[in-house]
């Protein structure tokens, strides 16, 4: 799944590109994909309506209307945006699907939003775990605020990071880092990486965490999603940017998706286990 560095990458292409369009259309192919709503009023709702702005909440991507309703877009696993300017040239995706080639509208397509300009954004969802709702502000904003602050804004200061882990202290760092209500945005690969830059076990309990540790690890968190977005995110075989083209921040991971290689730090080798459910990448050598 897509974590905050990769939606922030889509968000920022797309804003380039889609801001001032006119939707003409919208057809659906697959009607869970927009539920509750019925394709017919789905439809009758959005048509005629101008993208105005996008934004990112957590790893949803809001796409503003000028209407009373918004969307709001979560890819989930397999999601994938991509913006078709003319036949044959793609500007935006999401994740890759088989085979790498794309042929739109293809069987994974779920959603085509169609321009007044003949060009086209297409949602397309090999699992169909993502959704797009069309929704009021306020329905927006009370999703959004069941997920913790972001890390990236001013809402996330050491302050509010150290009660954060006060709440919790018999609970693994990691499962804290990954759980959305507390802090927005992580994911599996970022958490694995701020874990390692502060040189602390995924596995520990909070509460054994000195002062030094928790500013260490807070310090990390940032410093890994800005590098990250700075690169366009990680690409994998679950995600490329955009146009196709891959994130760059592979290069500098340090323990995720490493197991079989040596630490770029102490050169012993990257460990992997299960734990609290998901693969998790360290070395047991440089964390304590
Ligand atoms: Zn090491």
């Amino acid at each position: 799944m897509p974590e905050l560095p990769e939606v922030e990458t889509i968000k920022r292409d797309l804003a380039k590109i889609l801001v001032g369009l006119k939707i003409n259309q919208v057809k659906i192919t697959w009607a869970k994909t927009i539920a509750p709503l019925s394709p017919a009023i789905f439809q009758r709702k959005i048509a005629g309506t101008k993208i105005t702005a996008i934004e990112r909440r957590a790893k949803m991507i809001r796409i503003k209307l000028s209407g009373p309703l918004d969307l709001l877009i979560h890819l989930k696993m397999t999601g994938q945006l991509i913006y078709q300017p003319q036949i044959g040239k793609i500007v935006v995706g999401g994740h890759p699907q088989p085979g790498g080639l794309i042929n739109l509208p293809n069987s994974f397509t779920r959603v085509i939003l169609s321009f007044t300009n003949d060009s086209k954004l297409f949602f397309n969802d090999l699992r169909k775990f993502g959704w797009i709702r069309l929704a009021d502000d306020k329905t927006i904003k009370t999703l959004f605020a069941k997920n913790g602050p972001e890390p990236l804004s001013k809402d996330f200061s050491l302050l509010v990071f150290q009660q954060i882990l006060a709440r919790f202290p018999r609970r693994p760092i990691k499962q804290i880092l990954l759980d959305q209500t507390l802090i927005a945005g992580l994911g599996n690969i970022y958490v694995d990486e701020a874990c390692f830059n502060a040189k602390i076990l995924p596995t520990r309990k909070t509460s054994t965490l000195k002062p030094k540790e928790i500013t260490k690890l807070h310090q990390a968190i940032i410093a890994i999603l800005k590098l990250s977005i700075s690169k366009k995110g990680t690409s994998s075989r679950n995600y490329v940017r955009a146009d196709g083209s891959q994130g760059g921040f592979v290069p500098y991971l340090n323990v995720y998706g490493r197991s079989k290689e040596t630490c770029k730090v102490c050169k012993q080798p990257i460990q992997k286990i299960k734990f609290v459910g998901r693969g998790t990448h360290f070395c047991k050598y440089c964390q304590k």
